[in-house]
């Protein structure tokens, strides 16, 4: 089995096989976990959350799921979950300008777009678009009006997420960066981000 950390603020991409399991490992818990994932071959097609719940016809993933690509073609079957079951689809990634206007912060914040980026770029690979993520082990909350209520992050430490591509594929994935808590949300640990460990079978 083949580790890798992905250190608090930053990413990391690998290459995993069809057919091959792997997990991806809240370790210290409460650390949202933004995950795109690109055909190998074909980096044009990645994973699509829109695509993904206009087929599963739901907006939590849940194991038996299978998350879709753009083309609506199948990419990674959802195998197991030992969280507390909320993750995101339709949030998107933290970015620079994302921290500019809500904050209004003019320096540099570390941020899942760049994260992203670099991992990739690390590969070899230089992107364009910044794909709408899965973000596990992140809550989302709708009210009937439409409305998002307040979320707080309460992910218990070594939960964990499996899954299995149905192609092969390069996946990326961001320990999301964003700090702080905001008027009750709060979607990573109170005490700044954490580790999150991919282990691959
Ligand atoms: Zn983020």
């Amino acid at each position: 089995m083949e580790t890798i950390v992905i250190p608090p603020c930053q990413g990391r991409a690998f290459r995993v096989k069809e057919g091959q399991v792997f997990r991806i490992v809240n370790s210290q818990g409460e650390q949202t976990c933004d995950f795109f994932a690109f055909r190998a071959d074909y980096l044009a097609e990645w994973l699509s959350p829109n695509h993904t719940y206009s087929f599963i016809r739901h907006l939590r993933p849940r194991p038996g799921d299978v998350f879709a690509s753009r083309f609506y073609r199948p990419m990674l079957k959802f195998l197991a979950d030992t969280s507390n079951g909320w993750h995101d689809m339709l949030y998107a990634a933290c970015g620079l300008m994302g921290y500019e206007r809500w904050r209004g912060e003019e320096t540099w914040h570390a941020n899942c777009e760049d994260n992203l980026r670099n991992a990739m770029y690390r590969m070899g690979y230089s992107i364009d678009v910044i794909p709408q993520p899965v973000n596990f082990f992140m809550p989302v909350k709708v009210a009937e009006n439409g409305d998002f209520l307040p979320i707080v992050n309460t992910v218990t430490p070594g939960s964990y997420v499996e899954l299995q591509p149905v192609m092969d594929l390069i996946c990326a994935i961001s320990a999301c960066p964003a700090d702080g808590s905001k008027d009750g949300w709060r979607i990573n640990p109170a005490d700044g981000p954490h580790e999150l460990l991919v282990e691959i079978d």
